[in-house]
């Protein structure tokens, strides 16, 4: 068996090559040609099947250690058509901060078809336990959340669910494969949006999805056939290429982001830093014990009185953007910008505060991007003694 790294490059047998070509073709053909009427075929249309996404879902099973992979044409598609292998009547339990449009998602999509959702800390198996009930179908989180790095333990959750019969649902976008392998710590199905570190570029929207077992892959599929949000074999194409550098993008996220993270707690003008790579934290524990890195994103608060607005656009080289995981850092104000769609109330829940700033840190180097986050703290500090407004923008 060849390792990870390698697999990342050779993962797979090329599909139909006669050319030596190194790398799959894009197949654009929506159809095939049959021999025959009575023939047997591996791909008859493109909804059902295409060799160049089918060499991505094959890429990524294989480095999730699944039975089977899909790709969609978004991470929100790929949620969709999870979440659409339930019926009306099951009920869900899921983490009380999750990626927003899965959120929105649940509640204003799934809910009018009857699913049932409990939103619980998912750091506390007592909660997770006292919210299953007889009609208790999955629990569904992400172990690294967002924006606020908390940390869940994918094996003691999908414990407390394999005794209850419950699948184990983990969207699994912020690690990677290259930094925890869901199914080998005992979940059922993880999905990924592929946008983010898989493509790793900002060139490309793309979700994915691998079961642990060919049963479930087989429900997945046929809402993958069925609802049709396939990724096309250009995306397809780019998320392919992308996986093939994860594994050294990823050391330069984690290695940049920790030089990073450490920068930031030696600060008066930050009051709290959020990356489970520093220590001292239950999620730095978890961490430690069930990944192989802490991750490239890193959430902190500035001191209150100080500017988040003016600090955000102050930066020269990092990029006031949403979205993550991409080659450049990017920057925002969760409560802004990424979040902004929770009232007051729920972002103050979920500690999200208008002092929060989120930061994906990207492949540059680490001395430039401490550089500018320095001289954009500079200006904030030097802005506050004359700007009055100032206090009045920071709430707690
Ligand atoms: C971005 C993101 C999604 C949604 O994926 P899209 O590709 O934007 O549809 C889902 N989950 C997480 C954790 C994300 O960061």
């Amino acid at each position: 068996m060849t390792k990870f790294n390698t697999k990342l490059i050779h993962g797979q047998d090329q599909h139909d090559n006669s050319t030596g070509a190194v790398n799959v073709p894009i197949y654009t053909s929506s159809t095939y040609k049959f021999p025959s009427v009575e023939a047997t075929l591996n791909w008859d249309y493109s909804r059902s099947g295409n060799p160049t996404r089918g060499y991505l879902e094959d890429q990524i099973a294989d480095l999730e250690n699944g039975a089977r992979g899909f790709a969609f044409s978004s991470g929100m598609a790929a949620i969709h058509a999870v979440l659409a292998i339930f019926k009306p009547g099951d009920h869900i339990i899921v983490a009380d901060t999750i990626y927003g449009g899965t959120f929105r998602l649940i509640n204003e999509f799934f809910k009018r078809w009857q699913l049932d959702f409990t939103a619980v800390d998912t750091q506390d198996l007592d909660a997770i336990k006292a919210a299953i009930r007889p009609n208790t179908k999955a629990i569904y989180f992400e172990p690294v959340s967002n924006p606020l790095l908390k940390v869940t333990s994918v094996k003691a959750v999908a414990a407390v669910a394999r005794a209850h019969d419950i699948l184990t649902i983990v969207d699994n976008t912020f690690l990677t494969p290259y930094l925890q392998r869901p199914l080998d710590l005992g979940a059922d199905i993880v999905l990924h949006s592929a946008t983010k570190y898989l493509g790793g570029h900002s060139d490309v929207i793309a979700g994915l999805v691998v079961t642990k077992t060919t049963e479930l892959g087989d429900a997945i599929y046929f809402n993958q056939n069925g609802i049709g949000g396939v990724l096309s074999p250009e995306d397809a194409n780019l998320v392919r290429r992308g996986i093939q550098t994860l594994a050294v993008r990823m050391d330069r996220h984690l290695s940049n982001a920790q030089k990073i993270a450490e920068f930031l707690d030696s600060r008066d003008e930050i009051s709290k830093v959020y990356y489970p790579g520093l220590d001292g934290t239950l999620d730095h524990q978890i961490a430690t014990a069930e990944t192989d890195g802490y991750g490239g994103v890193v959430s902190f608060d500035l001191a209150p009185g100080l500017d988040s607005i003016k600090f955000v656009e102050s930066l020269k080289l990092i990029l006031l953007a949403e979205s993550l995981g991409a080659v450049e850092s990017l920057i925002e104000l969760p409560y802004k910008m990424t979040h902004a769609e929770l009232s007051p109330d729920e972002q103050v829940a979920a500690g999200i505060t208008h002092q929060l700033v989120r930061l994906s840190v990207g492949l540059e180097d680490a001395s430039d991007l401490i550089a500018d986050l320095k001289q954009g703290l500079e200006q904030v500090t030097q802005a506050k003694g004359g700007d009055a407004l100032v206090a009045d923008r920071s709430n707690s």
